[in-house]
């Protein structure tokens, strides 16, 4: 353990790594395996191993690396849901918000982790289920108001997912910085949250080149924000707000091939100045530093009351298991690894 998590200055961000299966179409291209995940924190990466050889990875040239959890392939959506997130939905419950975040390459699972399938829902959709439960467990307490907005920040563009039209524009007013005509949906059940999820991904940025998939750009954020009232024993209102941010970034492949440079130098090489604004704002809370450029990007200024100080942070790296990924791989591990 470090001992700056001792000083309440530093913030704890909970960095977790999950590794997808490998694919059909890898495994015909013959891609082998590069990474093993073992006790479900330790993760060790090699550049020649077979499958069969992990054992032995102690005296092979591997890198190794350990998280707060590590997931293995095999890993379900609900325990990656129950792991990661199910505290934070406890503690917007309770008023206090939090931000879970997917990072790696593309085709590394960050949107199967979010978002998820029909059959397979990830994060997004299992936290909000939760949070209906956890409501109605309560509902004789008080009263509670789920809100949804659904959100695209593209080339430091932001766009509403629910209800596409032109750029919104970030507003900074006595609540924080806010994107002014933002669709708040009002939720009542788990039912149409996923289609509504679906139909916002539909909506996010293709590249015109490939106009089916989704731009490696763009990043989607769900907020969740969840309002609670009651009466005191003397009848007085008590109110507060809790918010919980999950977001979908955009590859990270391109951003960390440059990492050296500065932001300016960077835009004209389309390099993602919300991926590394993001980087810089959560390396300065685990260092403790008194300054955090939120100001730098749309997407951190989008996540300021959500990131740092007392909010709960949540970071999953995706990886793939391809050892023609793994390059990206270790990338997305190194970058993991400082956020600790
Ligand atoms: P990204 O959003 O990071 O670009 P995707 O989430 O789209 O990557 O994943 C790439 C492919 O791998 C998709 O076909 C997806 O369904 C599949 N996939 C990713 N993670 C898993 C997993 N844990 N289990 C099964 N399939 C997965
Ligand atoms: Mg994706």
């Amino acid at each position: 353990e470090k001992m700056e998590s001792l000083d309440a200055s530093v913030s704890r961000i909970l960095v977790f790594v999950r590794l997808r299966p490998m694919g059909k179409k890898e495994r015909e291209n013959g891609a082998r395996c590069c990474v093993k995940i073992l006790n479900k924190r330790d993760v060790y990466l090699t550049e020649f191993t077979n499958e069969n050889d992990y054992l032995r990875l102690k005296r092979l040239r591997v890198r190794h690396f350990t998280f707060d959890s590590s997931f293995p392939e095999t890993t379900t959506q609900q325990e990656v849901y129950s792991t990661t997130t199910g505290d934070l939905v406890e503690a917007v419950l309770e008023g206090r918000n939090g931000s879970v975040f997917c990072y790696g390459a593309t085709g590394a699972g960050k949107t199967y982790t979010m978002l998820g399938t029909i059959e397979n829902p990830g994060v997004m959709v299992l936290a909000i289920k939760d949070l209906f439960a956890k409501v109605r467990q309560r509902s004789l307490d008080g009263n509670h108001v789920v809100h949804l907005s659904y959100l695209e920040v593209y080339n430091e563009t932001v766009r509403d997912l629910l209800s596409p039209g032109r750029p919104l524009i970030l507003r900074e007013d006595k609540q924080g910085i806010v994107a002014a005509g933002l669709t708040q949906y009002r939720a009542y059940s788990t039912d149409e949250v996923m289609a509504l999820l679906q139909r916002g991904n539909q909506n996010r940025t293709t590249e015109p080149t490939r106009c089916n998939e989704t731009s490696s750009r763009s990043h989607a954020i769900l907020q969740v924000i969840v309002e609670y009232k009651t009466r005191d024993a003397s009848m007085n209102i008590i109110s507060r707000v809790g918010k919980l941010s999950l977001i979908d970034l955009a590859g990270s492949e391109r951003a960390l091939a440059t990492d050296q440079r500065t932001l300016r130098s960077l835009e004209g090489a389309n390099i993602n100045r919300s991926l590394l604004a993001l980087s810089s704002c959560i390396n300065a809370l685990v260092e403790g530093k008194k300054h955090i450029p939120y100001r730098n990007s749309k997407l951190t200024q989008l996540l300021k009351d959500s990131l740092g100080g007392s909010c709960n942070t949540v970071m999953i790296a995706n990886i793939s298991p391809s050892s023609q990924s793994f390059g990206e791989t270790q990338n997305t591990l190194h970058w993991a690894d400082r956020a600790k």
